[in-house]
C-alpha cells in the first residue's frame, strides 16, 4: 500500500499533462515505515532533460537518481518510488518497464490521453522480477 496526498497526486498528473506527448518521469520521495510507503514530495526529472532525451523511453539515469536521493536525504526523506506517464496508452507497466525496474520501489504509471491524465495506478515488482503486482493507492489530505 502506498499513501499519497492529494497535492502530490495533482502534481504528478500535471507533470504528465505538461510533458505530453512525451513520457514524463520523476521520483517519489517520502517515508518507508513498516512496509508502508508515504509520498510527501515528488521530484520531476524529465523537465530538466534536453529536448532529444525527452523522446527516449522512460529511463531514470543513475546520476539523476543520485541527485534525487541527495535531495531526499537533505529533507530526511527516502526515495520510495518512481512515476512516469504512458502517452495515449494504458496505466500498466510495459515489458520495457519490467526489464528496467528495481525491487521494493513503487512504480506509478499514468495514462495520459490527449494531454489529459485519465488513469493513475501503482505497481511493485515481484522479487523474482517476473511481473508487476498492482498496489493500492490511499489518497490522503495533506497532514
Ligand atoms: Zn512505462
Amino acid at each position: 500500500m502506498i499513501a499519497i496526498n492529494d497535492e502530490q497526486l495533482a502534481q504528478m498528473r500535471a507533470h504528465g499533462e505538461r510533458d505530453y506527448p512525451y513520457e514524463c518521469c520523476g521520483l517519489m520521495l517520502g517515508k518507508l515505515e513498516g512496509g508502508r510507503k508515504t509520498v510527501l514530495e515528488t521530484y520531476a526529472i524529465s523537465n530538466a532533460r534536453e529536448e532529444a532525451a525527452k523522446r527516449n523511453r522512460f529511463l531514470i539515469r543513475p546520476e539523476e537518481l543520485m541527485r534525487g536521493e541527495k535531495h531526499a536525504r537533505e529533507q530526511g526523506f527516502d526515495v520510495v518510488g518512481f512515476y512516469h506517464s504512458h502517452p495515449d496508452d494504458v496505466a500498466v507497466p510495459s515489458q520495457y518497464d519490467l526489464e528496467h525496474a528495481w525491487p521494493t520501489y513503487s512504480y506509478i504509471v499514468m495514462s495520459v490521453e490527449q494531454a489529459r491524465a485519465v488513469d493513475l495506478r501503482s505497481w511493485e515488482m515481484e522479487s523474482d522480477r517476473s511481473r508487476f503486482n498492482e498496489e493500492e493507492i490511499v489518497s490522503e489530505a495533506r497532514p
